[in-house]
């Protein structure tokens, strides 16, 4: 058996019940055959794919908090610092239902890629709870949040792991996440959490860095071709920070987005989408998207799921994991896609992404796609350690400036093994040869 194949049969077996997270290596490790099959006694030697796929350190902690009615609560707190070869560990906490150690580790391990590929120096990791903030009250997520940082705050630090937002955790989070830090530790440290508030240390243009990042790749990719943006038809899914900031982008950039969607149902507006309306019923209200329809009568609201249906030029999938099935993928190449960029992570199944990489479909993967998140905030903590804010304007320059030496690395790097126009591949090699060097480097541990 070669050695990536051990490696996998390895993570099965000691990690069981996590198919997220067996998904997520079995698709880097796939791409990396080209690299280890000339390599593989060196890296045996030194286990360096055994010491790739175990993160660094665990931490699984109960969180309790009492909610409105005086009942005290109890959710399960996660922190998987993954790998700090290339920087202090970096990577967001998501706040929902379905958050268990399996996701944690595959978002972890996706992280640390997608950081080395940002070509700053930040290691990967990726905490959260199965803690819903949907319906509750602000003191309640308050409680929660105080009570989930209390136990947190003795793992991290500004040269030591810093969390940021997902899905779940907003602003609002953020804001409570830091306070109990700071009222913790008696001092007020910057540079610990990203995705702060503007008036407490957060960057300017790192709530649309996500966003507009997917979009500034995604031009980028087109242009290889000869292709612009403008005037494209795009579909969106999901309605939270990555999407309507993705919607935004999309449409200054001059194309038409006619979908979005949330966990109930999905949205066809075949006249574009309502941004105003959109951000006043996510951002402002908190709503769900049937109240879409109270703004745009025209438009059309189907529960359940339904976006990669519709035919469009492009699709990004700003949502969640495994969103996007082998019969959507069918459905986009038949309806005409030209290109699929992921704005979450890993939304597309490995069949879907097979399908696409084989049948012609220009594909960007999130580890790429994405990153423009991750860069700004390590643009933040720039900031942070600078004492002094950058304008809206210089922030969104360098991440345009990162998403386009990003998309030159991992063509780059598929051109080099003979891949020519696979960025899976291309993404996962070029994330991992900065962080096997920096492993390398630094001895055994
Ligand atoms: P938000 O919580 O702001 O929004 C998530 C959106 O996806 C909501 O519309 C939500 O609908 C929908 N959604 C969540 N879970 C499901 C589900 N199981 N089925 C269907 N729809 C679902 O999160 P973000 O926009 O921040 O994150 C979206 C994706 O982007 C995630 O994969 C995240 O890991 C990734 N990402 C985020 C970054 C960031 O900077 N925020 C950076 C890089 C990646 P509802 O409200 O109904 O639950």
């Amino acid at each position: 058996m070669s050695y990536i194949d051990e490696v996998i049969a390895q993570v099965i077996r000691e990690n069981p019940a996590e198919p997220e997270f067996h998904q997520a290596v079995r698709e880097v490790l796939d791409s990396l055959r080209v690299i280890v099959d000339r390599n593989e006694a060196a890296m045996r030697r030194v286990a360096l794919l055994e010491r790739l796929v175990n993160p660094e350190r665990q931490i699984k902690f109960r969180v309790s908090w009492t909610d409105d009615s005086g009942q005290v609560r109890v959710n399960t707190g996660y922190r998987v610092q993954f790998n700090s070869a290339i920087g202090p560990f970096k990577g967001g906490l998501r706040l929902h239902p379905s958050v268990n150690l399996g996701i944690i580790k595959f978002l972890g391990f996706e992280q640390v890629f997608k950081n080395s590929l940002t070509g700053l120096p930040i290691g990967g990791a990726k905490g959260g709870s199965d803690f819903d903030p949907k319906g509750k009250s602000d003191r309640e997520v308050m409680d929660f949040c105080q009570s989930f940082m209390t136990e947190l705050c003795k793992y991290i630090g500004e040269d030591t792991d810093v969390p940021a937002g997902d899905i779940g955790t907003g602003a609002r989070e953020i804001g409570f996440l830091f306070g109990q830090y700071k009222r913790i530790t008696g001092s007020f440290e910057g540079g610990v959490l990203t995705g702060k508030g503007l008036s407490y240390g957060g960057s300017l243009a790192r709530r649309e860095a996500t966003g507009y990042g997917l979009l500034y790749i995604t031009r980028q990719l087109l242009r290889t071709r000869g292709l612009e943006l403008a005037d494209k038809t795009v579909s969106v899914s999901g309605a939270g920070n990555v999407a309507i900031y993705a919607i935004e982008k999309a449409q200054q950039l001059g194309a038409k987005v006619v979908t979005c969607s949330d966990s109930n149902g999905w949205i066809y507006d075949p006249e574009g989408i309502d941004l105003a309306a959109l951000k006043t019923i996510k951002e402002v209200r908190r709503q769900r998207l049937t109240a879409y329809t109270d703004f745009r009568p025209n438009a059309e609201y189907h529960s359940g799921r339904g976006v990669w249906q519709v035919p469009v030029d492009i699709a990004l999938p700003c949502a969640t994991q495994n969103e996007l099935t082998l019969d959507d993928a069918r459905a986009l190449k038949a309806n005409g896609v030209l290109a699929v960029a992921e704005g979450a992570n890993m939304p597309s199944t490995r069949e879907a992404t097979d399908y696409f990489l084989e049948n012609g479909v220009l594909f960007l993967p999130g580890k790429a796609a994405n990153a423009g998140g991750v860069a700004t905030s390590a643009l933040e903590m720039s900031q942070n350690s600078e004492r002094r804010p950058w304008s809206f304007e210089t922030v969104d320059h360098k991440l345009e400036d990162i998403m386009i030496r990003l998309f030159a690395n991992i063509d780059e790097a598929a051109r080099t093994y003979g891949l020519e126009g696979n960025y899976v591949a291309g993404a996962n090699i070029a994330g991992f040869e900065r962080v096997r060097a920096a492993m390398n480097a630094q001895g055994i541990i």
